[in-house]
């Protein structure tokens, strides 16, 4: 019950920029940080968090149900990956979610009104709030907790509200905010304009022509394209993302789809689900607002993990159902996506492993010998959408090399990379590196017991969080998305003989150390 929290460099992240409140029109813009003692709170903060706090116990009815049934059996309390790294009690998820279950009990319930500290309830108070900063930005919303609890409680959810009633009063972090306003003014979380937008899109086309000898057509913003394809901003903006953007246009082009990407939709990923429903809402709109504009059927998405969370979790009730597309269906296969019918949303994988499974692409395999493969599920993809198979159909298809870590640490158990949520921060480094432990031991198994020295993934936040985790615990392994090993894989139609990987690695003869 002590709220006593320190925030010592290195295990918290700073906070948002008054800019970034400004942008988004957030209350209580200002100057502070995690680490001062006046945190410049409004004055009236308490009764705007309770007040907040009552709403939501109306509006969501989840949120009442995690507060009142967990019986503290304590089967999710050894299952969070910050708990496993930072041995902290509070990071166990039960007593993450009892941070302000106790505040619930104190201020809505009959027993925590009467009997206080004896039925479980606090006062919430300054070091409270300080507390659930602390600890709900040590929470990567992974929802690896979530499935242990036999009651279903989804503590991410907790956390989602923790920090939606810490914005309330103005206590957010810049990770975050900056990509949300960022995005809501130019349409990604990178604040790439349209033209550094194309520029990138046209950079990957030239570049594709020299390793490929062909040139792939790339619209953006074309009206009437059959489908509009939506990326992650970091998929054409960072590296090793960069080459799955190779990949993503190479088997477009070679599939013969008819799609156009949007220069105002450019990023799938959604930083709203990091800060409050609301912003979720706001965000998640450009694509069907652009799926109207440009008057495609439907929309296909890249590679990224939180944006198939907010499609598979929240668009129906928040932005959907998307009653002016149509139900998905693949030009080249004839298949239907019926899991897609509500939100008219595939993913990449899907896409790509129907293809493969209709025998549509020319792959060969041998191509990526130089790697050995594991596959890091995704906490999204994998517990939020269960895409489980078609990753693992895709790279074992062009892939000869593949280990699976341990089954506790993969699928629906998969280990969060630790700075997911908006916690990849470098002034948070101790913490992920200690949040990515679980995650990253698992690789160190298949690096040493099978000679693996590529861990694959769907996630940008993923694929950029990685790289310190694994130089840090597992060194020798690098990381990179599926459709990056398809486009190394895939053989084009009238495509000059390839001398190097999408790395511009050469092929042929490539010394990759197995790992002592
Ligand atoms: S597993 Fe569920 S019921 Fe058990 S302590 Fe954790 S949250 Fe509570
Ligand atoms: S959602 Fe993930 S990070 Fe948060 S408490 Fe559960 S296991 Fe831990």
């Amino acid at each position: 019950m002590d709220p006593a929290v320190e925030f010592r460099k290195g295990v918290f992240c700073y906070s948002a920029a008054p800019k970034n409140l400004q942008y988004l029109g957030l209350p209580n813009p200002r100057e502070w940080q995690p680490f001062d003692k006046d945190w410049k709170l409004p004055p009236d903060w308490k009764r705007i968090i309770l007040e907040g706090m009552g709403e939501r116990l109306r509006k969501y009815r989840s949120f009442r149900l995690f507060m009142d049934i967990c019986v503290r059996c304590g089967a999710c309390a050894d299952k969070c990956h910050f708990y496993i790294g930072s041995g902290d009690p509070k990071n166990m998820p039960v007593l993450r979610a009892e941070l302000i279950r106790s505040v619930y009990r104190r201020y809505f319930t009959t027993a925590g009104r009467l009997l206080g500290s004896l039925a479980g309830a606090r006062d919430l108070t300054e070091d409270v709030l300080k507390e659930w900063f602390y600890y709900f930005y040590q929470c990567t919303e992974c929802r690896r907790c979530s499935v242990f609890c036999p009651y279903g409680i989804d503590t991410a959810e907790v956390t989602m509200i923790g920090r939606e009633l810490l914005n309330l009063v103005g206590c957010n972090i810049n990770w975050v905010l900056e990509p949300a306003a960022n995005c809501f003014r130019t349409g990604n979380h990178l604040g790439v304009q349209p033209h550094g937008f194309k520029d990138s899109i046209d950079f990957a086309v030239d570049e594709l022509e020299e390793i490929t000898g062909i040139r792939v057509e790339a619209s953006i913003n074309r009206k009437g394209a059959e489908v509009l394809f939506i990326v992650p901003s970091a998929d054409y903006f960072a590296s090793p993302h960069y080459y799955t953007l190779l990949g993503y246009l190479m088997l477009l082009h070679e599939a013969g789809v008819d799609y156009t990407f949007s220069a105002y939709a450019s990023e799938g990923g959604n930083f709203g689900l990091f800060t409050s429903h609301e912003m979720i809402k706001r965000l998640n709109a450009k694509i069907y607002a652009e799926a109207k504009r440009l008057g495609v059927k439907w929309v296909l998405g890249g590679e990224c993990g939180h944006m198939w969370r907010v499609i598979h979790q929240y668009m129906d009730t928040l932005n959907g159902p998307a009653d002016f597309l149509e139900a998905p269906v693949s030009p080249i296969t004839g298949t239907r996506f019926e899991n897609a019918r509500s939100t008219k949303m595939v993913h990449i994988c899907e896409f790509t492993a129907d293809l493969i499974r209709n025998g549509k692409l020319n792959l060969d395999p041998s191509r990526n010998d130089h790697w050995k493969a594991t596959f890091h599920d995704s906490c999204n993809p994998a517990r939020a959408m269960g895409l489980l198979e078609e990753p693992r159909y895709i790279l074992k298809t062009v892939c000869r090399q593949f280990h699976e870590m341990p089954e506790n640490t993969i699928r629906e158990q998969t280990f969060c990379c630790g700075s997911g949520s908006g916690l990849g921060t470098d002034e948070n480094f101790e913490m992920r590196m200690r949040g990515g432990l679980p995650r990253a031991n698992a690789v160190k198994y298949v690096r040493d017991a099978f000679g693996v020295n590529l861990l694959t993934c769907i996630c940008a936040i993923d694929k950029a969080t990685l790289p310190p985790l694994l130089e840090y615990w597992a060194p020798g392994v690098e990381d990179g998305g599926v459709h990056e090993l398809v486009g190394n894989a895939l053989i084009m139609k009238g495509e000059r003989e390839r001398t190097t990987d999408l790395r511009g690695e050469p092929l042929q003869g490539k010394e990759v150390p197995a790992h002592a």
